[in-house]
């Protein structure tokens, strides 16, 4: 695996960019213990890079389900499809939230491959996490 170098002024631009939050499950840092994480949209080890256009911001959750993938299944239609990119594409044109609030729902096929590759409806410690944010009028976000 190669190292990752990225600069504290890079760092601090993608977590502005970012609004400090996951770019997947849209956890803000402000409610997690642990460091959001300086994640590689395509992994170094399918060639992405460390530059900007590569980078977004992931919690520890969401990084370790992604893992090196780039490409997963739409459990719809089957079909091979590339996971949601979050520095690209907006949030909301592909993952609404349950009416509980505690689930995130796949509107589209990247939507949905998404959702069922890092379990943003099904991971019991992040759901129970977000109902008690929700219960605190914390959660969901809006946009
Ligand atoms: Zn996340």
């Amino acid at each position: 695996m190669k190292r990752t170098y990225i600069s504290a002024q890079l760092d601090a631009e993608i977590r502005q960019v970012a609004q400090n939050r996951c770019g997947y499950c849209l956890h803000p840092q402000y409610l997690v213990p642990d460091i959001l994480q300086i994640e590689h949209i395509i992994p170094l080890s399918k060639g992405g890079s460390n530059e900007v256009d590569n980078l977004w911001l992931a919690c520890a959750r969401c990084n370790r389900y992604k893992s090196n993938k780039t490409v997963v299944i739409d459990p719809q239609t089957n079909q091979l499809v590339f996971l949601f990119n979050p520095r690209i594409q907006n949030w909301f044109d592909h993952f609404e939230w349950s009416s509980d609030g505690i689930r995130v729902i796949g509107l589209t096929a990247i939507g949905r491959a998404t959702v069922a590759c890092l379990q943003l409806d099904s991971d019991p410690i992040a759901m129970r996490v977000r109902q008690k944010w929700v219960e605190a009028g914390w959660h969901p976000p809006t946009r």
